[in-house]
């Protein structure tokens, strides 16, 4: 576990931004993919001593939308991948984000044949008007096309990801979205609530937003609903937000929840690197000319404490069914706080481990907030 290693790579071009986003996102264009291209790899030349011998376990390419880059890039970039010196584990993630509308028979097959074994798909509601108000694309029948394709090409490891608490939203909708599910030939779903954060164009009217949302008893029943289905339709809950189905977890994500440490390439992408935290300059031009001046393209660099490093870890871990291991848990504050958290209702445990009750799962924040 400690020598495993994992690869994020931010492609950041989105055809337009969604009004709920807050990532770091840019137009496309053929000369903004060539930069980034340039800057990629000369970013990852940067890293070869550093990662000697580390056994790659995932690599994610995410965004933005990844999907919308042209096979060249994509190749390219894998290729370079492919020629460090990790030690390549037998069993590699290979995931790539995708919106559905990108999804062909071509570039399906165009993926399989580069080596990705898992597809992220953006699908986030089955219903038009959500869809419209998220300012998504609303043709019928979008994803399961683009799954029927992905699975032509055998892709079969397929996630969607899926958001719920929208403002005006009534249970039937939510349930709708939940039973077009029912007979997609998908692996695994990730249910998130909608955020309102600084950067998006929501965040401007967020006050007029919020005062939509579903109330907080509306917003659980829908939580708790989607658990029953989701489950009914074989799905595990093996995160607070995440559902798989025969053991097809995000070995990528597990990677986040367990504390293994990632690098992240791209501007604006993290890295968990040498008990170090950092994040890539928000600026693509700024990112490659930092990379060519032989500097550290960071906007943010945080070094933790091993005190720090450990609570936050705990409430990590604790996101994951299996809880975390009584035997792990050694630093007495944290002890405290988990025997406060028991006695308040949100923690569990048996004769090995501690884990979130059903009330951790819905309070997830309060753990959180208590554990830090
Ligand atoms: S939500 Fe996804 S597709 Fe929409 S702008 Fe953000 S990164 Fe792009």
């Amino acid at each position: 576990m400690a020598n495993e290693i994992s690869l994020y790579v931010h492609l950041p071009f989105c055809r337009k931004k969604c009004p709920y986003c807050s990532f770091f996102v840019l137009p496309y264009s053929k000369e903004s993919e060539l930069l980034l291209l340039e800057s990629l790899l000369l970013h990852l030349e940067t890293l070869k001593s550093s990662i000697k011998g580390r056994e790659l376990v995932s690599v994610y390419f995410g965004g933005g939308t990844p999907s919308i880059l042209s096979i060249d890039f994509l190749s390219t970039l894998v290729q370079k991948i492919r020629s460090l010196p990790f030690c390549f584990e037998a069993n590699i993630e290979w995931t790539i984000e995708a919106n559905p509308e990108d999804v062909t028979k071509e570039w399906s097959q165009n993926i399989y044949n580069l080596g990705f074994n898992r597809v992220s798909l953006g699908v986030q509601s089955f219903v038009e008007k959500e869809l419209h108000f998220l300012g998504r694309s609303i043709q019928k029948g979008l994803a399961q096309k683009a799954i029927d394709h992905l699975i032509e090409a055998k892709i079969t490891n397929i996630s969607v990801d899926i958001i719920f608490e929208l403002m005006d939203q009534n249970k039937n909708d939510f349930l709708e979205t939940l039973y077009s599910i029912k007979h997609l030939p998908i692996t695994h779903l990730s249910l998130y609530n909608l955020m309102i954060e600084e950067g998006s164009s929501f965040f401007r009217k967020k006050t007029i937003l919020e005062k939509k949302r579903p109330s907080e008893e509306l917003c659980l029943e829908m939580l708790t609903s989607a658990v029953e289905i989701l489950e009914s339709f074989n799905f595990e809950r093996y995160e607070i937000s995440a559902f798989c189905k025969n053991g097809l977890s995000s070995k990528h994500n597990i990677g986040y929840w367990t504390g293994r440490e990632f690098l992240g390439i791209g501007p604006s992408a993290w890295s968990f690197f040498n008990n170090k935290r950092t994040q890539c300059v928000k600026n693509l031009n700024l990112y490659k000319e930092n990379l060519l001046k032989g500097e550290e393209p960071f906007l943010f660099t945080e070094e933790l404490s091993p005190g720090a490093l450990f609570k936050e870890q705990l409430g990590l871990s604790l996101r994951l069914k299996q809880g975390v291991l009584k035997s792990s848990v050694t630093h007495k504050e944290s002890i405290d706080t988990i025997a406060s958290l028991s006695k308040k209702g949100f923690i569990e445990e048996d004769s090995c481990s501690f884990f979130l009750s059903e009330k951790g799962k819905n309070f997830y924040d309060i753990v959180q907030m208590e554990l830090l």
